[in-house]
């Protein structure tokens, strides 16, 4: 079984959870290539992890990383492309295999493998149930950091440069700048009183009510994971199973629906505040007051009053 990995670098250093897929190949038994587009520093680390390096120097915006893995898959003919769980994988990884006509399984949390066939493991439906996966022929598998430890050091293998030609056409973006994301850290862990804000807010300039409702109450802001990718604040904010695990005196939920992804964070908070327009809304079966109604009406209220109580 032969396993391509597209090992991504923050343009320098390796990314942990690519490293990670290394355990995945070992773990398989296959026969591993790295790929590396990019930063050679970073292919001589991988090489030291024993898996040989295929190394190209060149752009690394989506389409380009497109086109080489898809160039790499058609030149090696691998049984799985591996690629760990990022913004960008999640860009690439549905092209190569739509371009290629490959099986795609994404958000794998475990691989089994029987007389050469690889059934992946993936928790669907919010994670109620698992998936169990075989795919015909060559899968493209994005797997879910955490899932394999990282490598052990081995003895070095080879890395080989290996140009690939570009073609101008396939490069439909261009990358005009980058930022740095620089999120503040925030102790929700050991708050007393969380304001979290969700999709229900609508858009970032609501969920600044969120945020001024927490600074009346003396508490720190907490988020949904939709309100996280929809950019209306930083990932450290975010209350769940894939964010913090919370226990305040006091949990407001605003515009949240209570997905149990959402609440496993956050049950164990002593008093539920839940605001949401959909009297049916899950996060009121756990909410000790339930405030049926839009949530753009009711924080600028609940600011005002809160600012006159500790006005007295
Ligand atoms: C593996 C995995 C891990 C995850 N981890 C997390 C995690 O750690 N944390 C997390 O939060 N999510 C996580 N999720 C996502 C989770 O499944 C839910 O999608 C998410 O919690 C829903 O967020 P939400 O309540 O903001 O959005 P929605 O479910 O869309 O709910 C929005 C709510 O707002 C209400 N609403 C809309 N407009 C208004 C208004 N004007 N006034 C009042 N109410 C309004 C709606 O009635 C609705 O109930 C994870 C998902 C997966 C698959």
């Amino acid at each position: 079984m032969k396993a391509l990995l597209f090992i991504e670098t923050d343009g320098e250093k390796v990314l942990g959870a690519s490293c990670e897929l290394i355990s995945a190949v070992k773990a398989l038994d296959a026969q591993g290539t790295a790929l590396i587009v990019g930063s050679r520093a970073a292919a001589d680390t991988v090489a030291t992890f024993g898996i040989p390096v295929i190394f190209t120097e060149t752009a690394t915006d989506s389409d380009t990383l497109t086109q080489v893995l898809s160039e790499m898959v058609k030149e090696l003919n691998p049984d799985i492309v591996l690629l760990a769980n990022t913004t960008l994988a999640k860009d690439i990884a549905p092209r190569i295999s739509g371009r290629m006509d490959l099986g795609f399984v994404s958000d794998v949390i475990g691989m089994n493998k029987t007389d050469d066939k690889v059934i992946y493991t993936r928790p669907a439906y919010g994670g109620t149930i698992l998936e169990h996966i075989e795919v015909e022929g060559t899968a493209v598998v994005i797997v879910r950091n955490g899932t394999f430890s990282k490598p052990e050091a081995a003895s070095n293998a080879s890395v080989t440069e290996k140009k690939v030609e570009i073609p101008a056409s396939v490069v439909k973006t261009k990358i005009v700048d980058t930022v740095i994301d620089n999120c503040e850290s925030v102790n929700l862990e050991e708050a007393q009183v969380i304001v979290s804000g969700g999709r229900g807010m609508g858009n970032a300039e609501n969920f600044k009510l969120v945020e001024e409702l927490a600074g009346v109450l003396g508490g720190v802001v907490g988020a949904t994971r939709p309100a996280i990718e929809d950019g209306w604040i930083c990932r450290t904010h975010q209350v769940g199973q894939s964010g913090k695990i919370v226990a305040p005196k006091l949990y407001i939920a605003c515009g949240i629906s209570g997905a149990t992804q959402h609440t496993s964070g956050m049950t164990g908070a002593k008093y539920i505040v839940a605001i949401n327009k959909d009297e049916e809304a899950p996060i009121f079966e756990i909410a000790d007051i339930s405030i049926i109604g839009n949530v753009n009406e009711i924080l600028p209220v609940l600011i005002e009053e809160m600012k006159k109580v500790k006005a007295k």
